[in-house]
């Protein structure tokens, strides 16, 4: 799905309709080769992706949604990155299952879809037989995830919002509800139901992330109830407790404060009074820039 997709981007539900093979660029500002801002073992994710040796983290520069509050918002919005061929891109794929990852973690993939989907299938064939998760923030357009088949093990998407008047305030996207619940629901049917190795670790599976906010308790509710009652035991929930004033969100007047203890307890009570059975809290003490990666390019 590489060169016609790229020739008049469609590849998220921007439809910018650029041609990134001539150097235009989109919303997302992302070129024709992709862009990584860090290459890494991670240990700060899931216990079931991290395990004892990591999740092979690849981050990737640019970003269609642009979250006023974006933690990574050096590489996701600002200029820090370093551009790789596929044929490279493949091959940090092949170090990171030489360094002893447990899975290879496209963070932002989507932008990149095409060309990571022929990075994969290179590196594939070469050898590489770790789990691929796809870490996205599900602005992804259905026909694109329906073209991952066999190729991704793994989707760990975001359920950032459903009341537009938050997805239009803090990423521009309107309509984000709309094609994250359609995208997520192309993942869940392509997957199935979580499988996990003896030691623990997800080998195939879906899990949900919902960053929550302040001063938007009700529209979490709403994310965690949507979840439960769309997909039931067959995904896993991560509600997230790490979210930290940063970015343009210094200066904003409700997202200039810290997520209280009160308020992250009240979500979570929600999801165990519903029936959240499959899910991953975190523990007191997230909130931190330490959750923030120095993005020097490393490993590129
Ligand atoms: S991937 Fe980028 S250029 Fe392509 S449609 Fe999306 S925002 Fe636009």
């Amino acid at each position: 799905m590489y060169r016609e997709l790229l020739a008049s981007c469609q590849l998220c539900p921007r439809q910018c309709g650029v041609n990134r093979l001539v150097g235009q660029v989109g919303f997302c500002q992302a070129g024709n080769l992709p862009r990584l801002g860090l290459v890494s073992l991670h240990h700060w994710e899931e216990p079931c992706l991290s395990g004892t040796r990591g999740s092979g983290t690849v981050f990737f520069s640019h970003c269609n949604l642009r979250c006023l509050f974006c933690q990574n918002h050096a590489i996701s919005q600002g200029t820090a990155g370093k551009e790789v061929s596929v044929e490279r891109l493949a091959d940090i794929f092949l170090e990171q299952q030489q360094r002893g990852a447990h899975n290879i973690n496209l963070v932002t993939p989507g932008h990149y879809a095409a060309q990571i989907a022929e990075a994969l299938t290179l590196a594939k064939r070469m050898g590489l037989v770790l789990p691929i998760i796809y870490n996205t923030n599900a602005y992804d357009s259905k026909a694109v995830i329906e073209q991952l088949r066999g190729l991704v093990d793994i989707y760990l998407p975001d359920l950032k919002y459903i009341d537009e008047r938050y997805s239009t305030a803090y990423s521009q996207a309107p309509d984000y509800f709309r094609y994250a619940s359609a995208a997520i629901s192309a993942m869940v049917q392509q997957i199935g139901e979580p499988i996990f190795d003896s030691d623990g670790i997800m080998t195939r599976g879906v899990i949900i992330r919902h960053l929550a906010l302040p001063g938007m308790a009700e529209d979490s509710r709403a994310v965690i109830r949507y979840v439960y009652e769309t997909f039931g035991h067959s995904v896993y929930l991560s509600l997230m407790n790490q979210y930290t004033p940063l970015h343009q969100a210094v200066n904003h007047p409700t997202l200039c404060h810290c997520l209280s203890a009160e308020e992250y307890a009240d979500l979570v009570d929600y999801a165990l009074a519903l029936g959240v059975e499959n899910g991953f809290i975190q523990e007191g003490g997230a909130v931190s820039e330490s959750f923030v990666p120095l993005f020097d390019c490393r490993g590129a």
